[in-house]
């Protein structure tokens, strides 16, 4: 019997011409299959989720090959079969699973949605204040530590306007803040600027958004406006019925706001806007704006009250700012707005009228970044209690001992200084070069202490879970709004020298600085 063929047999022919094309088509066939059809998808989608209809649930595998089936057939023409809130809740395509909650992925440290005891009073400068001082600022501390800390994080996240606490802001009576009557509460200048402070300590976009609408919009028609105009709109404003903002800024007109050139023509029974306005906190939904002009018969500046829904005004929000990302800021543009002789704001028809309601509104703004740096004191000394490195808490380590005592000699400093500007204002003598000089320092200040602050929250002082990220971005804006640091500081300067140095010389012109650099 032969098992083997002999070693000398002849070697199979070559593979035909036929057999090579066969094998070509079965490659091909194989390729086509594997690129599914949209008809094959659709069949598989509806078979992965007939298992959820029939109750027999979806693990997590499940759902991937379902978003990668949904990812596939997009490209084919085939709008998303799953809706936004499933896309949203299931892990996707090379994404993974959604963020674990701040709380089970870092449990060594509690993140600012429950707010930390206040402790930033070192020297006890409460002993400054009057009972119902004290007790007007523990009433703010518990409505914005109760009910807006738990929120706050996420809509700075999102850029989105809180409108939930509204009526939190409205139950503690406090819009109008020194204005006297029409619903107002009348504080003083030192309890208004507690109850920012409070409010600040939390978020200082929340803090922003009352500034602008109670310091800004109704002190101005308060100091400004006529009987009439104060009985029409501080009530509703009180209560937050309404919302309020200021309109000053312009894309060409920033530090140099005098030089604005909205216009304002006199026309029967009223006058037209026309005209830019930038950076406006609230003007997306206010439905008031205070909005300055040039009078073009006196070439002065006047003020006049424009209603939201007025045709041709439009307001557009600013997208992309890294701080203070709950303010709404806007773009408006006026084309022809007409406004009734009634909405002009009597008292204004100069810009040292408009400065009248800037130099008060600044004690304020002086008062916003001591609040933030108390939150973020606040904060970082219980993180330092909670967190452990090398077998001790943070807070046993001399470098961050340093940090955290430098934090809070700042803050008692700030908080004299603000402290003191308010009883200057109260007795009559405060000067525009104090204010300046206070708002000014006081946010250098912060930006140090915000600064530290991030350096001891170490990896977690870049999440806004921990506030002090937040903060860090919020005190930008709040450097340069209301005049920036260098405008006040030459506020300050040209009070104390005599000189004024704001303006450069007429010709704008330096030697060897070619028109290319400017
Ligand atoms: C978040 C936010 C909210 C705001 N809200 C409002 C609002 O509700 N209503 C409103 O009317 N405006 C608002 N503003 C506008 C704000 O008041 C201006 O941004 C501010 O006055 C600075 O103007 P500017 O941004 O045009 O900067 P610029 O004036 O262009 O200044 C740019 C730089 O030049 C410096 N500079 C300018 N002039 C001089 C000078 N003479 N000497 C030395 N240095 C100078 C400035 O200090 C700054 O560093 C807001 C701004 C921000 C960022």
């Amino acid at each position: 019997m032969v098992l083997f063929p002999p070693a000398s047999s002849p070697s199979p022919p070559p593979p035909s011409l036929s057999l090579c094309v066969l094998l070509f088509l079965f490659l091909l066939l194989l390729i086509i299959n594997s690129r599914p059809s949209h008809s094959r998808l659709l069949h598989n989608f509806i078979r992965i989720m007939d298992r959820v209809m029939t109750g027999e649930g979806m693990d997590e595998k499940g759902w991937r090959r379902l978003a990668r089936i949904n990812q596939q057939l997009q490209p084919k023409g085939i709008p998303s079969l799953l809706s936004p809130s499933q896309l949203e809740s299931m892990p996707t395509l090379g994404v993974g699973l959604p963020a674990l909650d701040i709380a089970s992925a870092f449990p060594q440290a509690t993140p600012a949605s429950t707010f930390p005891t206040s402790v930033s009073d070192y020297f006890g400068l409460e002993d400054l204040l009057s009972p119902e001082d004290v007790a007007l600022r523990k009433r703010v501390r518990r409505v914005m530590e109760e009910h807006v800390a738990p929120v706050v994080t996420k809509y700075w996240e999102k850029a989105e306007f809180p409108f939930e606490i509204i009526p939190h802001l409205a139950s503690l009576k406090i819009a109008g803040g020194t204005i006297k009557g029409y619903g107002c509460p009348g504080l003083s200048i030192l309890s208004h600027a507690l109850v920012g402070a409070e409010i600040a300590r939390v978020d200082a976009s929340c803090c922003t958004f009352a500034l602008v609408h109670s310091s800004l919009c109704m002190s101005t028609i308060g100091m400004l406006g006529n009987e009439e105009q104060k009985q029409k709109y501080l009530p509703s404003l009180a209560r937050f019925d309404t919302i309020g903002c200021w309109a000053l800024t312009e894309p060409a007109y920033g530090s140099d706001a005098s030089s604005l050139n909205t216009t304002a023509v006199k026309v029967e029974g009223g006058w037209l806007l026309n005209g830019q306005k930038r950076w406006i906190g609230n003007a997306t939904f206010a439905d008031i704006v205070v909005v300055f002009a040039r009078n073009t018969q006196t070439n002065q500046i006047n003020g006049f009250i424009v209603k939201k829904g007025t045709p041709g005004y439009r307001a557009t929000k600013i997208e992309n700012k890294i701080g203070l990302r709950i303010v709404q800021n806007g773009d408006i543009i006026m084309k022809d707005v007409f406004i009734p002789d009634e909405d002009r704001l009597t008292g204004i028809n100069s810009f040292q009228d408009t400065n009248k309601v800037l130099a008060v509104s600044r004690i304020m703004v002086a008062w916003l970044p001591i609040g933030v740096c108390m939150g973020v004191y606040d904060i970082c000394y219980r993180y330092l209690q909670e967190r452990k490195q090398f077998g001790a808490p943070l807070a046993a380590l001399q470098i961050n001992q340093e940090k955290l005592v430098r934090m809070l000699g700042n803050i008692q400093a700030m908080f004299l200084l603000g402290w003191k500007l308010c009883k200057m204002y109260e007795s009559g003598k405060m000067t525009p070069g104090q204010a300046s000089l206070c708002k000014a320092w006081n946010t250098l200040r912060a930006r140090e202490t915000v600064a530290l602050g991030r350096e001891l929250l170490g990896g977690n002082g870049i999440l806004s879970d921990f506030l002090v990220a937040k903060a860090f971005c919020d005190i930008e804006p709040i450097y340069t709004y209301e005049g920036t640091y260098d405008i006040n500081t030459l506020v300050t300067g040209r009070e104390i020298t005599g000189i004024a140095s704001i303006k450069p010389s007429a010709s704008g012109k330096i030697k060897g600085f070619t028109a290319s650099q400017k």
